[in-house]
């Protein structure tokens, strides 16, 4: 079985004093259960101290991007390891905002997912394409080919760690979810993928999430689908009382 796993992409909203009303608003609505887990992923000056106020809390903190190198000269970059020195668990990578406004390719997120292993993080690796592509019937062989370059030369022990999040682009902010069916559809052909790669307990013990205008209202339907074990979750993660609700369904 598959523990699902709901994370918040906070992106780039809130002020530091709005991020400590935010846990201190959720901290009392989260249920200690071992049947799902949650994880926050806020903007990375509110990193150490979220980490901080999510101890004793059934919740973990995440990164929303690193660079790939641990140390060096990279203005305004933050390493895997100044990562794992806070305490962080998850890191995005490869969100389409990232790979649309600051170029990242496959190749460097496959390198950023081999970090992350290096230094005992967990990536959530996104995949997904845009509108034009899914016209084009062209869902299948460009998300197949994504998560190919993500996970080449990661080996079976660290594959079956990974968090894979299914986003399609124009599902993004845009209030347009996929159906169940058809973004189950996707997930289950990256689970497909993820067996050509792996052998089938790895493949069956890697999550997948669905990404793209989740909400309370919806969540329930997807996670109910066969290989849909999660949400990443950008706008309705931003408020405690929704947040909780979409954590509760997991
Ligand atoms: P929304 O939930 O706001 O559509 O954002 C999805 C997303 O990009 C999460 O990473």
């Amino acid at each position: 079985m598959r523990k699902p796993i709901i994370a918040g992409n906070w992106k780039m909203y809130k002020t530091m004093d709005e991020a400590v009303s935010f846990m201190d608003a959720l901290a009392g609505k989260l249920k200690d259960s071992d049947a799902s887990e949650t994880v926050i992923c806020p903007p990375a000056p509110y990193l150490a101290t979220l980490v901080e106020k999510s101890k004793g809390l059934p919740i973990q903190i995440g990164a929303q991007t690193m660079h790939e190198n641990a140390e060096g000269a990279f203005t305004g970059e933050v390493s895997p390891a100044m990562l794992q020195s806070i305490g962080a668990k998850y890191v995005i990578l490869g969100h389409s905002e990232r790979r649309q406004y600051y170029n990242e390719t496959d190749e460097a997120v496959n390198r950023k997912v081999k970090a992350a292993f290096e230094y005992n993080l967990t990536p959530i690796v996104c995949v997904g394409e845009t509108l034009e592509q899914r016209e084009a019937n062209e869902t299948s062989a460009i998300v197949s080919d994504q998560v190919k370059k993500a996970f080449a030369e990661i080996d079976e022990a660290n594959a079956a760690k990974a968090v894979v999040a299914y986003e399609p682009i124009w599902a993004i902010g845009t209030g347009r979810t996929a159906t169940a069916e058809d973004a189950n559809e996707v997930c289950a052909k990256i689970r497909s993928v993820l067996t050509d790669l792996y052998s089938g307990p790895v493949a069956q013990s890697i999550r997948i999430q669905y990404g793209g205008s989740v909400k309370p209202a919806n969540i329930e339907e997807l996670l109910s689908m066969s290989d849909i074990d999660g949400a990443l979750v950008g706008g309705a993660s931003l408020d405690p009382e929704s947040f909780a609700a979409l954590a509760e369904a997991g």
